[in-house]
């Protein structure tokens, strides 16, 4: 029993994304678990989708008019162009006005405005064309066209990389609005065809709802790709420094500290050279995850090149980060493949104790302050004491 029923767990699971590691599937359900990277990467493609669509819209909109010039008898004709107008005029706004800058809360009201503008204008027509016009012919044809709008506006739904709740709001908002559009038609609404419309827009909802979680899936699995570093898991360089320029601007705006530690291994070239260098890709995993163990879930760490590492601490200050990494040491960072402790050379900067103008001085007082402990004798921290001056600490030797 209990084997049948892990087999059909095995089995439902093999259906989800299977570019997505077991951990990352929440990310599917809402966006606050979500990195500041993919925050941005995913607010950045939004406000560049919405462009687009608006840029089409705001072209097709007007040019559809003529057809309605054929068609439509001059009180309805004109009733329908003044609605394209203010539409076509709202998408150019939406055009001006929206540039990608990497904000969610930027892209969520674009993608707001983006549909809310051809809703309302699906709203007013709908109404126009309802209101006592006995339609015949090519006319008739085309005003049918107009009740399309919505499963239009539904499928393209379908561009964006969404969360199953954002989804789900996205299309209950259409839906209601194609309630609402029934509501105001109601002495003259066609009863089972627009119950049979409802459900196909429902159905549709929930096609483009897949569409949108999947592309999300594969926009998470790439970001991942893009930001981790394949041997130890962590972020990259260009990625890392893309998140101490996030955090740098957080902190500059809400003018709390930003502690830095430029970490580097000691002696790590003579691993390679005396155990082979897949002996030294081992110690670097283990020390990475040392490292990781003892962190705090605020604190990012980032492999900046071959033995070094970033620890970027937001709303840390200098005594506090003294603290966080003494106490991140005193726990070792691993070992030598022949058992002594690995250590390293530290050197730490704080924004506002350093004065620091942007992330790039910070970074540099940092690397060089770790310079410093590597001549000072290595397994050393270096930061600038407020009397004293930059000083050396040295680093307590961990239990082998
Ligand atoms: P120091 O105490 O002065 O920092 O000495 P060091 O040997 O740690 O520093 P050095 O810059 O001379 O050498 C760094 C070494 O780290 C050289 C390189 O072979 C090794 N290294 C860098 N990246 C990797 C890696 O991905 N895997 C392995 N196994 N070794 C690496
Ligand atoms: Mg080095
Ligand atoms: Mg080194």
């Amino acid at each position: 029993m209990t084997e049948s029923c892990d087999s059909f767990t095995h089995r439902l699971a093999s259906l989800l994304p299977s570019e997505l590691e077991r951990t990352e599937l929440i990310q599917l359900l809402s966006p606050r678990g979500h990195s500041l990277i993919l925050k941005r990467r995913r607010a950045t493609l939004i406000v560049n989708r919405v462009r687009m669509f608006a840029f089409l819209f705001a072209v097709l909109t007007p040019l559809w008019g003529l057809i309605d010039l054929a068609v439509f008898s001059y009180p309805l004709w004109m009733g329908l162009a003044t609605c394209r107008l203010l539409a076509c005029l709202a998408f150019i706004c939406l055009l001006l006005f929206y540039r990608p800058r990497g904000n969610m809360l930027d892209a969520y009201r674009s993608i707001t405005l983006l549909f809310a503008i051809p809703t309302l204008f699906y709203i007013a027509s709908h109404t126009l064309l309802g209101e006592g016009q006995h339609l015949t012919g090519l006319s008739a044809m085309v005003a049918t066209g107009y009740a399309f709008l919505p499963f239009v506006l539904m499928a393209g739904l379908a561009i964006f990389p969404l969360t199953v709740k954002e989804s789900l709001i996205l299309a209950s908002v259409l839906l209601l609005a194609q309630g609402l559009a029934g509501y105001l038609n109601w002495a003259t609404l066609n009863w089972p065809s627009f119950a049979g419309g409802f459900w196909l827009l429902a159905l549709i909802a929930g096609v483009t709802a897949l569409a949108s979680i999947s592309q999300l899936a594969f926009m998470i699995a790439l970001v991942r790709q893009a930001v981790r570093d394949p041997l130890t898991g962590i972020l990259s360089r260009g990625s890392g420094e893309e998140i101490l320029g996030l955090q740098w601007s957080t902190a500059r705006r809400r003018n709390t500290c930003l502690s830095l530690a430029f970490i580097d291994l000691d002696h790590f070239k003579t691993i390679n050279d005396r155990f082979g260098h897949e002996a030294g890709d081992r110690a670097l995993c283990e020390s990475t995850q040392h490292m990781l163990d003892n962190l705090r879930g605020s604190d990012s760490l980032l492999r900046w090149g071959g033995e070094e590492f970033l620890l970027i601490m937001p709303d840390t200050d200098l005594q506090q980060a003294r603290q966080a990494l003494q106490r991140l040491l005193s726990k070792g960072l691993g070992h030598r493949p022949d058992g002594q402790p690995l250590t390293a050379s530290i050197g730490l900067a704080e924004r506002c104790f350093d004065g620091c103008g942007d992330y790039h001085a910070l970074l540099e007082l940092a690397d060089r302050r770790m310079y410093m402990a590597k001549s000072g004798g290595r397994n050393q921290l270096c930061w600038q004491d407020e009397r004293e001056g930059e000083r050396l600490f040295s680093l307590s030797h961990p239990r082998p």
